[in-house]
């Protein structure tokens, strides 16, 4: 059994120019894993606390001195020269350390760079890539590919284009091949921006590098996307369909939506998303609700997964297997989302995707808004089989480091399939 030697941590900046926390994990046979840590803005309320410093002299308040301390202090002090068998036990001597529900105390930013960084260092103790060793830790399993879903247009929190709905996804389900897949997505991306500067937008990005054009509304979006995929010689609905994360919390106040103009309760706000996925070819919407709006989502996932379409579940069950099981027996949506930084260890994100495995939701993981160059969910989301990953639009270093990794995947695993269990609608 290998011991730990030294747990360092450092303050390094997030793809948005804020700060955020890389932790080094050494073990006595010499191995090192370094892992960085995302940070969303659109965040749900229960997710586990990142700690930030609050000193206004330094980024404005943002900085993460506090839990780069807690990393080198308290958690390298449990850790040093402890005998630690595998990830459960790691993991499990955090939360304790702890201690608190939300990871508050030491942080959840720190917390989950430790654990990130031990899965590295482990798999290079045993002289396994990174993939193999998750698979290993998650259960030997058939590997699939995830179809990427790639956030080519942005509204809401990420972007100021004035759009209600926050992501626009394109989803290149009919590839052979997720390389192929992130072709596809790029070369549509690319017609996309033809047609947005065609029509005499401007053609910058927001925080997840898809475009943020001054939109009048959804629909105008949601029919730039369908003539990109047709120019780009695609078949909408077949060879690329769409998504949309609504991220309703942000447009939801004393119990109704305030989408666009109107003024909707939940019914209407479903109406509206069926009366779209009627229109164009949806495949999957996500948070067509608010994280509180319970009532309103049982009758939503209802209603989406009669019309056949994937209904995702984000800011109301922030990965958090408890929250996720009143979720399942409720019958509130019908995949997750999945972003370990909103539970804060690899273990317990494993838990949250053995519980969707068995009610049978599908399983979505994710990048934050914030993002570091590190592609670890992309071996993640392989390793759990995974039928989708969200990460962003197919350029800025930060979104294709996830999709590239991808691609150098598919040559170690090259018999392991593309999901192909989205469902395929028309509109
Ligand atoms: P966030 O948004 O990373 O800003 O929280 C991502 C999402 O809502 O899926
Ligand atoms: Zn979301």
């Amino acid at each position: 059994m290998l011991r730990v030697t030294a747990v360092k941590a450092r303050e390094i900046l997030d793809s948005r120019g804020f700060p955020t926390l890389e932790v080094d994990v050494e073990l006595d046979d010499g191995s090192i894993g370094r892992a960085s840590v995302p940070s969303g803005k659109s965040t749900g309320r229960r997710e586990a606390r990142e700690l930030r410093d609050g000193d206004p002299a330094r980024f404005g308040g943002q900085g993460v001195l506090s839990a780069v301390d807690h990393v080198q202090k308290v958690i390298c002090a449990a850790l040093q020269n402890a005998r630690i068998p595998d990830q459960e036990m790691f993991d499990r001597t955090l939360i304790d350390l702890d201690g608190t529900a939300d990871k508050r105390k030491l942080g959840a930013n720190a917390i989950l760079g430790c654990s990130l960084a031990f899965a590295r260092a482990q798999a290079t103790a045993r002289r396994r890539s990174l993939v193999r060793h998750l698979a290993d830790l998650y259960g030997d399993q058939a590997l699939v590919f995830p179809v990427p879903m790639m956030n080519v247009i942005n509204g809401g929190k990420h972007a100021d284009s004035g759009i209600s709905t926050q992501e626009f996804m394109l989803v290149p389900q009919g590839a052979a091949n997720v390389a192929e897949a992130i072709r596809m997505g790029a070369q549509t991306y690319h017609v996309l921006q033809s047609l947005i500067a065609a029509k005499g937008y401007r053609v910058s990005v927001g925080d997840e590098g898809g475009f943020a054009p001054q939109l009048r509304s959804s629909a105008e979006a949601l029919e730039l996307l369908t003539a990109a995929i047709e120019q780009a010689g695609y078949s909408p609905g077949e060879d690329i369909a769409l998504a949309l994360d609504f991220a309703a919390n942000d447009f939801y106040q004393a119990g109704s939506y305030g989408f666009e103009g109107h003024i909707w309760s939940a019914d209407e706000m479903t109406d509206y998303c069926l009366e779209m996925a009627s229109r164009f070819p949806i495949v999957s919407i996500e948070d067509g609700l608010a994280e509180d709006d319970w009532e309103g989502w049982v009758g939503h996932t209802q209603r989406l997964s009669a019309a056949g379409l994937q209904c995702v579940g984000d800011d109301i069950f922030v990965t958090n297997p408890t929250i996720f099981q009143t979720g399942i027996e409720r019958g509130v949506a019908n995949a997750i989302l999945i972003k370990p930084n909103q539970i804060g260890t690899i273990s317990e994100t494993f838990a949250t995707l053995r519980m969707a495995a068995q009610a049978n939701y599908r399983t979505v993981v994710s990048h934050r808004s914030g993002e570091t160059d590190d592609p670890f969910i992309a071996d993640f989301a392989l390793a759990t089989s995974a039928r989708q990953i969200k990460s962003g639009a197919p350029a800025r270093g930060e979104r294709v480091a996830k999709y590239n990794q991808l691609i150098r995947l598919q040559e170690e695993f090259p018999t392991a399939p593309l999901a192909k269990d989205l469902y395929s609608r028309r509109p």
